[in-house]
C-alpha cells in the first residue's frame, strides 16, 4: 500500500496497554512504516506519567494529509490492545461497523483492584469474555499473545506477536513490516522479534482456516465503564511472591516506598530484601515500578493456603 494507491483515505490506529508492555514500540514501527510509504503520519502518545504498570496509549493516524494527531471516539479503524481490560476500556473508539479489534487476552489486574489487603483476596476485573467481545465487533481477534511469547522464551515480545496480527489488518507488504521491525528493536532481539511477529501472522491464518461460528446477531450490549466491569476472582494472587535479582538492584528505594504492605526493606548493602513475605499480596507494584527489572513476582511451586499465608512459605524461592 502507498499513498498513490489510497490517495484520499485516512487510517486511524489506536494502540493501548499498560506501562512496560511495549505500546510505544508497536506504534513506532507502524509510524515508521507509514512514513516509508510516503504517508503523512501523526502519532500522539501518553506514557510519561504512566510508569511501569500505568495506562499507556498511542494514536497513529496516516493518510494523504493529517491534521489532528488524535483519533476520536468511534473512529478507530483498528484497536490494538496489549491487555484485556484496556481493550474494553477503549472499545468505544472502534468504528462500530468496520473496525478491527485485536487484543491480548492476558489479564493484568491493577494492584488497587484488590478488595482486601491479604494474600488471595478478592479482586475486581472486567467480566466480558473474548468470545463475547469478538462476536460484537465487525472483525475481532483475541489471542493469548503473552502465552505465545512465553513459549518463544521471552514474554516481553507479546507486543511483537500482536504487531504480527496487526500486519494482517493493514495492507503493507510483509517484508516491509519485517524490515521496519528489525530496524527498531535492539539488535540482539531481532531474531526473537521476527519469530514473534511471524507467530502473530500465523495465528490469524489458523483462525481463518477454522470454520466460523455463527455471528452474534443480538444488539451489542453497551460496554459498561471500566469501573462497572467488575468480577470477583479469588484464585490469582494467592501463590505469588517477589523474587529479587540482587545484582540488578541499585538501591533506589522505589519499591520499598511504594509497596502498600511494607514488605520490602533495603539491607546494609543498599540492596532490597523481602522482609515480610507473609504480608505480601502479590500485587506486583514492586515488579512494575522497579526501573532495573530487579524484581519478578513469580508463582511459588506450592499454592499458599489460609494456614500457610500466616507464616513464611516453606517454598519461598531464594533471592539471587
Ligand atoms: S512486595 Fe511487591 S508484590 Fe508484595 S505486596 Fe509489596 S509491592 Fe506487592
Ligand atoms: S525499585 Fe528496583 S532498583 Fe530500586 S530498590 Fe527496588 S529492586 Fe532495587
Amino acid at each position: 500500500m502507498n499513498k498513490q494507491e489510497k490517495p484520499n483515505s485516512i487510517t486511524n490506529v489506536l494502540i493501548v496497554g499498560v506501562g512496560g508492555q511495549g505500546v510505544i514500540m508497536v506504534s513506532k514501527v507502524l509510524a515508521r512504516l507509514c512514513q516509508r510509504h510516503g504517508f503523512d503520519v501523526k502519532q500522539s502518545e501518553v506514557h510519561g506519567m504512566a510508569k511501569r504498570g500505568g495506562v499507556v496509549f498511542s494514536h497513529v493516524r496516516f493518510g494523504e494529509k493529517i491534521w489532528s494527531p488524535t483519533v476520536s471516539e468511534g473512529n478507530a479503524d483498528v484497536l490494538l490492545a496489549l491487555e484485556w481490560a484496556e481493550a474494553l476500556r477503549w472499545l468505544h473508539y472502534l468504528k462500530p461497523k468496520t473496525g478491527t479489534f485485536i487484543a491480548d487476552t492476558q489479564h493484568i489486574v491493577p494492584p488497587f483492584a484488590c478488595l482486601k489487603r491479604h494474600r488471595g483476596a478478592e479482586q475486581r476485573y472486567a467480566q466480558e469474555t473474548p468470545e463475547e467481545i469478538v462476536s460484537q465487533v465487525a472483525k475481532g481477534y483475541a489471542l493469548d499473545a503473552t502465552g505465545i511469547a512465553t513459549e518463544l522464551g521471552n514474554f516481553r515480545v507479546s507486543n511483537t506477536v500482536l504487531l504480527g496480527t496487526l500486519s494482517t489488518a493493514l495492507a503493507f507488504d510483509e517484508a516491509d513490516w519485517r524490515d521496519t521491525l528489525a530496524e527498531l528493536v535492539p539488535p540482539k532481539t531481532i531474531d526473537t522479534n521476527l519469530e514473534a511477529f511471524q507467530k502473530g501472522r500465523d495465528w490469524v491464518e489458523e483462525v481463518k482456516k477454522t470454520p466460523k461460528k455463527e455471528k452474534n446477531t443480538k444488539k451489542p450490549n453497551k460496554i459498561a465503564p471500566y469501573q462497572q466491569q467488575v468480577k470477583i476472582q479469588n484464585d490469582i494472587q494467592q501463590d505469588l511472591i517477589p523474587v529479587i535479582t540482587a545484582a540488578w538492584c541499585k538501591g533506589c528505594d522505589i519499591c520499598v516506598k511504594m509497596c502498600p504492605e511494607r514488605c520490602l526493606k533495603l539491607n546494609t548493602k543498599e540492596v532490597v530484601e523481602l522482609v515480610e513475605p507473609e504480608r505480601c499480596t502479590g500485587c506486583r507494584i514492586c515488579e512494575w515500578l522497579c526501573p532495573d527489572f530487579a524484581i519478578d513476582v513469580v508463582k511459588v511451586p506450592t499454592p499458599l493456603n489460609e494456614e500457610a499465608s500466616k507464616s513464611k512459605p516453606a517454598s519461598l524461592p531464594e533471592t539471587v
